[in-house]
């Protein structure tokens, strides 16, 4: 299935997990993908050896002239910069008394500033070929989390600045939409295992009796939403938040 065919890509936080995955699915369609992250990673060689076409960029996604040059990487590159999803993400928890502010500002930064920095960076190569996606990743946090404060207040934020990209960029033919995910298995939840000191495989446990599909999900889980909404099928589909949770919420 070619459908990306001749449109690039771009995923933020994509070294590893959930955006690891979108990157391969949306290579998989087509897409000329830039895998962005802080550090290298195997993904977009893994990418490449495989028949698709990926680049690997670095960039801090708070640092604004850092993502400017990325865009201007990916452009020279590869082309254009069709599909942005912001997906990559920090979790710096604690109980409200605890959060120090720089673990407040940590998760702000990550996840506000840099969806703000890359959505910006991207806009006007989208406005110029009136075609665009945006998608962005939120959380089922959003609706509250005891211990993330921070980033409970970052993945609803995302959903009002999403909400704002799809009023202000529609008349160009750019949809923007968030996918907020439950329960995904990735480096960031058993970092919350290994920090709480809880064997992740009983956090799992637990977790799936109260999971309505009674199993977490997979980055692919993720990935497979993504794709949808970076399609042309969902070209009427803007401003929503997906919850993809197994579970009506
Ligand atoms: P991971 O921690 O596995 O991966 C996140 C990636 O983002 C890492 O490769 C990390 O790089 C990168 N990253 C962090 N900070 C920056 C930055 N400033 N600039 C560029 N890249 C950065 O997370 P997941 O795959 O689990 O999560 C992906 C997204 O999905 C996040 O936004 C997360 O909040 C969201 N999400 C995840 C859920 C889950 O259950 N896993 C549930 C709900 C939402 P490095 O490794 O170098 O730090």
């Amino acid at each position: 299935m070619n459908e990306f065919e001749g449109k690039v890509a771009v995923v933020t936080g994509a070294g590893r997990g959930i955006g690891a995955a979108t990157a391969r699915k949306l290579a998989g369609m087509g897409a000329a993908v830039a895998v962005v992250d802080l550090a290298g990673s195997a993904v977009a060689e893994d990418i490449s050896r495989n028949g698709g076409k990926a680049t690997f960029v670095a960039c801090d996604v708070t640092d604004p002239s850092a993502v400017e040059s990325m865009v201007e990487t990916v452009v020279g590159e590869l082309g254009s910069v069709d599909i942005l999803v912001n997906n990559a993400g920090i979790i710096r928890d604690d109980l409200l008394f605890k959060m120090s502010v720089n673990d407040w500002d940590a998760v702000m930064n990550t996840h506000l500033r840099g969806n703000f920095l890359c959505s910006k960076a991207v806009q006007s190569h989208m406005v110029e070929r009136k075609w665009g996606r945006i998608i962005n990743l939120s959380s089922t946090s959003a609706k509250g989390s005891r211990g993330q404060a921070n980033y409970a207040a970052a993945k609803a934020g995302i959903q009002g600045f999403t909400r704002t990209l799809a009023i202000e960029l529609g008349r160009y033919g750019i949809t923007a939409n968030a996918v907020a995910p439950g329960f995904i298995e990735t480096e960031m939840t058993r970092s919350v295992a290994e920090r709480t000191g809880v064997d992740f495989d009983d956090m799992k446990a637990a977790a799936e009796k109260e999971i309505a599909v009674r199993r977490v999900g997979r980055p692919e889980d993720i990935a497979n939403v993504v794709a949808f909404l970076a399609g042309d099928d969902a070209s009427y589909v803007t401003g929503q938040v997906i919850y993809v949770s197994g579970s009506p919420d």
